[in-house]
């Protein structure tokens, strides 16, 4: 009788990920892992040890892992700016930051007057808008932020417009959203909804909403994680959606059929793509950094290549 040596941990993702492909671990030693971002000036890998309340770098080239920063105000979700800044989210802070060669800087920390809860994840679109999403996971749990109260009693997703300085909530009917990403031509945003965290019968999902005019119609489903819940995701260049999940990392189409997974040894919470070609899969898991070849890249590197 064969022995399977080794049962292969890519399951039903024909032409995105090799059969035979798994993920390698590049690094360990972090208390939970969020927010990977390619940094391709630094050939590098930065992501947020949340409960460490430091941002890490895997260097690809060098091979080496190292703290890139401490006492960070517990950053979470980055986005690189076309400008080559890099916009973050901080919990600590209640506010989104550029980091700009290492120098931080406010972009907006509250709208009328009353300050955000914690924010989470951060977009920026084609025109220069910052979106991000703010739940109150950084004001509800000591180890993510600092205690305290919600100045609005709800969790948004938000615009802001840095040409005129407005900040303007875009989503006010999720009840506490988590990740987010928009397709590849910007016509639909999505944005997971993670209030199970919070409550035993909370959502455990993605929203699709079409984005008209910087603002977001017609908000509907578009899937169900079973297993845990959808923390962070992107979007490929064929508007397929990869998530973490309990389960590794699972991919939708873009009409939200489950595609397959990738099985993870540790709770996924956030991914990216990135590498020299843009096909790796970052994935920042509990612990650690994995990292996995796809045959695809990021829907957003795809649209600046082909505009
Ligand atoms: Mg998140």
């Amino acid at each position: 009788m064969a022995i399977e040596m080794n049962p292969r941990v890519v399951h039903g993702l024909e032409g995105l990920v090799d059969a035979s492909a798994r993920p390698a671990r590049l690094a360990t030693g972090a208390g939970w892992s969020e927010g990977p971002m390619w940094a391709p000036a630094r050939g590098s890998v930065l992501w947020s040890d949340i409960h460490g309340n430091r941002i890490l770098e895997h260097s690809l080239a060098e091979g080496t892992t190292s703290v890139y920063r401490e006492d960070v105000e517990f950053t979470n979700g980055r986005v690189l700016h076309p400008d080559g800044s890099i916009i973050q989210c901080s919990h600590g802070r209640r506010r989104i930051e550029r980091d700009r060669d290492g120098t931080i800087s406010e972009i907006v920390a509250s709208f009328g007057g009353r300050r955000f809860n914690s924010p989470n994840d951060v977009v920026v679109a084609g025109d220069g808008s910052i979106w991000f999403t703010d739940p109150p996971y950084g004001i509800r749990i000591a180890a993510e932020g600092h205690l305290g109260e919600s100045e609005y009693d709800d969790c948004f997703v938000f615009r802001y417009d840095p040409d005129s300085d407005e900040v303007r909530p875009v989503i006010v009917d999720i009840e506490e959203p988590n990740g987010l990403a928009f397709s590849p031509d910007e016509s639909v945003l999505y944005v997971s909804d993670t209030s199970i965290a919070s409550r035993k019968n909370g959502n455990h999902h993605i929203r699709a909403y079409d984005v008209v005019s910087g603002r977001c119609k017609n908000g509907r489903v578009f899937a169900v994680v079973e297993q845990g819940f959808s923390d962070g995701f992107r979007i490929d260049a064929d508007g397929n959606l990869w998530t973490s999940s309990a389960a590794g990392v699972l991919v939708y189409s873009p009409d939200g059929a489950l595609l397959g997974g990738i099985d993870v040894p540790e709770t996924v919470a956030n991914l990216c793509f990135g590498g020299p070609e843009g096909t790796t899969l970052f994935i920042a898991a509990t612990t650690s950094l994995y990292a996995i070849e796809t045959l695809t890249v990021d829907a957003t590197r795809a649209g600046r290549t082909s505009r």
